[in-house]
């Protein structure tokens, strides 16, 4: 029987984290104060963040050793395992072979775990009793909810209007597992208020709701902040996905000419990417990576690398990154995950320096391929993944018009079991396409600080 799955043993959990900044060929930008544009110290996340995870955002070690703790629950569900595609593959009729890492067997359904139990363990480890944080499409809401339940914390969420009313299952997850959760904007924060007084049909947006979780956090004794992307430490937690795909990869006898993930903040990308390039950095690979996005929220494709807020509200440093500007507030579009104005300042370097590409696509041509691969492969892609699913067919599409049998990897990073009525909307004909118009941009970049 050929064989479509790679499996690894719970010994295979990687010991480590593996973090590229020592690697990379370039110096990553400070993040800035915002008043005097000075760099800003670890200190200036003191007040968010508890001192372990400062010490990740600005470490210069290839290897951060994983808890124990932190392992045995990953052992829950990881290693996560590798398919290869063979049925999409035949769908296409393309000599590429495709494999997809699956991060959908976790708790939660997405990669997010990865990430929210280290934070939720350290955090616990410094006597921090609640944390707090914003979700988008709920995927990350429910991954910290877990992981506080699983480390003894209480969690407060404050989750994007939209996807709180388009998405009442992932409301009712965090929920179950204890976690209080508020439709962003709310009027129980500043931020939230401003917002309301000016919008108050503002549909949300990760950026506010970020501003809503920050306020509440530093306003509170025992309670910290939570991010589940963008920031080093969260892409550093995410590379147990790669770790893991290079050994799998090793089993199906092959190695990747092409890594695609999707990219909202950029973690599962640079999860699944950051080993193969460590191998593309200091052991000769080319591998190519392509980051795909949202052509509603094209950050990576169309917006400018430079400095911005992380949140709407104006409060975090200034991060030097790909940005559409932080006052940007995308439209309502399904990828709730990939909904950000800003990036990785990681990832948003190895753009700029051309050693990672992006691509963007419209919402329904993103669903067209999610629906071609659930019926091929049975697995029911989220939405977010969908964007990465349709480079991944270009591509093998490419392939087949070059004759040439190059193997694709790409990270299919969360189920879409939760976002079932936007199939139900895709299959009625009734998701809009929305591409920004390069007006648009230019007024959203107006706001920028610098
Ligand atoms: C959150 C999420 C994303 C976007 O976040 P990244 O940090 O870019 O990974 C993408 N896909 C899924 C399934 C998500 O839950």
């Amino acid at each position: 029987m050929e064989p479509t799955k790679f499996v690894l043993g719970d010994e295979h959990i990687p010991q480590s984290w593996y973090n590229i900044v020592p690697d990379l060929p370039f110096a990553l930008e400070p993040p800035l104060d915002p008043a005097t544009r000075e760099p800003v110290g670890p200190e200036a996340f003191a007040p968010i963040f508890p001192r372990a995870i400062i010490e990740q955002e600005v470490s210069a070690e290839p290897r951060v050793p994983i808890p124990e703790e932190v392992r045995k629950i990953y052992g829950l569900w990881r290693p996560t395992p590798l398919f290869r595609a063979r049925r999409l593959e035949r769908l296409l009729d393309t000599p590429a072979r495709i494999y997809y890492k699956y991060e959908g067997v976790s708790p939660t359904g997405s990669h997010k775990p990865n990430t929210a139990v280290p934070q939720a363990y350290y955090n616990r480890e410094e006597g921090v009793r609640r944390l707090t944080t914003e979700t988008g499409a709920g995927q990350w809401g429910s991954s910290l909810a877990f992981a506080c339940r699983q480390m003894g914390l209480e969690c407060t969420v404050y989750m994007v209007r939209v996807s709180y009313d388009q998405k009442p299952y992932r409301r009712i997850m965090m929920q179950t597992y204890g976690a209080d959760v508020h439709a962003s904007p709310t009027d129980l924060t500043q931020a939230g208020r401003r917002i309301l007084e000016e919008h108050p049909d503002s549909p949300g947006s990760l950026g506010i709701a970020i501003s809503e979780a920050v306020e509440d956090a530093v306003g509170s004794e025992d309670a910290k902040y939570s991010l589940g992307s963008v920031l080093n430490h969260v892409l550093l937690h995410q590379t147990v996905i790669g770790q893991e795909a290079i050994e799998q990869m090793e089993l199906a006898g092959e190695y990747p000419d092409v890594v695609v993930g999707c990219a909202g903040g950029g973690s599962n990308f640079g999860g699944i990417a950051f080993p193969f390039l460590r191998e593309n950095l200091l052991n000769g690979r080319d591998t190519r990576f392509i980051a795909v996005e949202p052509a509603s929220c094209p950050t990576l494709t169309k917006g400018r690398f430079t400095y911005d807020f992380g949140d709407t509200a104006g409060t975090t440093p200034l991060m030097k990154m790909y940005t559409l500007g932080h006052s940007f507030v995308p439209a309502g579009i399904h990828a709730g995950g990939l909904r950000y104005h800003g990036d990785s300042p990681i990832l948003s370097a190895l753009v700029h320096e051309g050693l990672v590409e992006a691509r963007a696509y419209l919402q329904n041509e993103t669903f067209e391929a999610g629906v071609a691969f659930a019926r091929a492969e049975g697995i029911v892609p989220a939405p977010e993944v969908n964007h990465a699913i349709k480079a991944v067919m270009d591509l093998a599409l490419e392939a087949r018009e070059a004759g040439e049998g190059r193997v694709i990897l790409f990270n299919m990073c969360g189920h879409g079991h939760f976002d079932l009525s936007a199939y139900e909307r895709y299959l009625a004909g009734e998701l809009v396409d929305l591409q920004l118009s390069q007006e648009e941009i230019d007024r959203a970049l107006e706001g920028l600080p610098i």
